[in-house]
């Protein structure tokens, strides 16, 4: 049977668009600006913005002057407002950060962990010690794939389908969880350089390559939660079998790993940071075999990149990580190749390949817009209001 909105879930319903509008938002606006942006009147905005006012969600605060006509006021995070945290957790280390409404962040703690699940305890210990009463939501983002939302695999810690559920329990604050490359990805296109594209994809390469195709501004999860594993595809055609259990993965071709193995090094085990990027300085510096390594990684990267174009057909296409030092070193050899895997009819109008802009910061902004998703929702103002 088809629902009626009644005139109180109409007013909930926009001010869930004004928070949103002002949390998305680069710089902040002012209340008439609001009232455009939302497509309703002066007054109704004027309303909105005095009963979030009311409910501490919302703030106004005298606009710079210079502007002709009368003063106005801008809409900021109320002071006393809602805090979301955000968790960077990595194979080493982890970082703990508040954010605001509209994505100001503030670096509270960070710490090394010992590689264990106990890590997650010293998280939650870290989170008490910084939790006052404008805590609302904690958004996590750690690497490995989470299938299901709950069951999580890190294969470079031997964490072979850990359940979150048991780590995150009842005495965590309401917590959403997900994979730090796909947040990477969602930040580039929720702040940084996919920002405002409707088909965009992000790739994060470290020791492997990860990503996520990004429409509309999120993130495409898939059914199980695990879509994203573009390096577990065979789109370069090595002859190697992959920890994965696949045969001639993307990966073994791209990354810290593939430049490590090219070298000597073990690889699959989240060693070799450094090496790598010893390889990366002596291939800057003009030695031919660290050369030679970083073109086949270039090369690589960039045969994927167009493979993926040719399926998924994204506006732009940005890295981070590894690929950043890729861009900047080789930035003709990954455009070459990646035309040359795209169809002919396409490769007068590629995809653009740039560096993200978020950088280290990508996976804890990411967590922190899933925190943010998770209670920007009329369903969270109802109780609120
Ligand atoms: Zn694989």
């Amino acid at each position: 049977m088809p629902q009626t909105m009644t005139s109180a879930d109409l007013r909930i319903h926009n001010q869930a668009r004004l928070l949103r509008a002002v949390h998305d938002a680069a710089e902040p606006f002012t209340r008439a600006e609001a009232a455009r942006l939302l497509g309703i009147g002066r007054n109704t905005a004027a309303a909105l913005v005095g009963e979030l006012e009311q409910a501490r969600l919302l703030h106004e605060v005298p606009a710079e002057s210079g502007a002709r006509g009368r003063p106005t006021t801008m809409l900021v995070p109320h002071p006393e407002g809602p805090l979301a945290f955000a968790v960077d957790f990595r194979e080493d280390t982890w970082t703990l950060a508040s954010v605001e409404l509209g994505g100001a962040i503030t670096e509270l703690e960070d710490g090394e962990h010992d590689r264990t699940p106990k890590a997650f305890a010293d998280i939650r210990a870290a989170v008490a010690r910084h939790e006052t009463g404008r805590l609302a939501v904690l958004g996590f983002a750690t690497s490995g794939p989470i299938r299901d939302g709950h069951r999580l695999h890190i294969s470079h810690l031997g964490w072979d389908e850990v359940e979150v559920r048991d780590l995150i329990g009842d005495g965590w604050p309401a917590t959403v969880i997900d994979n730090d490359a796909r947040l990477a990805g969602l930040a580039e296109a929720r702040r940084g350089a996919l920002r405002g594209l409707g088909t965009a994809m992000h790739f994060h390469i470290d020791f492997d390559i990860g990503g996520t195709l990004l429409l509309g501004g999120d993130a495409q999860r898939g059914a199980h939660h695990i879509a994203g594993e573009f390096g577990h595809m065979p789109l370069t055609g090595s002859a190697l079998e992959c920890m994965c259990g696949v045969r001639g993965c993307w990966s073994l071709d791209v990354g810290a790993n593939a430049l490590v193995r090219r070298f000597g090094g073990e690889t699959g085990y989240g060693t070799g940071r450094e090496l790598a990027q010893e390889v990366l300085r002596r291939a800057e510096a003009g030695d031919a075999e660290a050369g030679e390594a970083v073109d086949a990684n270039a090369a690589a990267l960039g045969r994927g990149l167009g493979a993926l174009a040719n399926a998924l057909d994204p506006e732009a296409i940005s890295l981070s990580g590894l690929g950043v030092d890729l861009i900047r070193l080789r930035r003709g050899l990954i455009e070459e190749n990646c035309a040359a895997s795209l169809m002919a009819f396409r490769r007068d109008e590629p995809p653009r390949i740039a560096a993200g802009t978020m950088g280290e910061a990508g996976p804890l902004t990411g967590a922190a817009e899933i925190a943010w998703d998770a209670i920007l929702t009329p369903v969270w103002l109802r109780e609120r209001l």
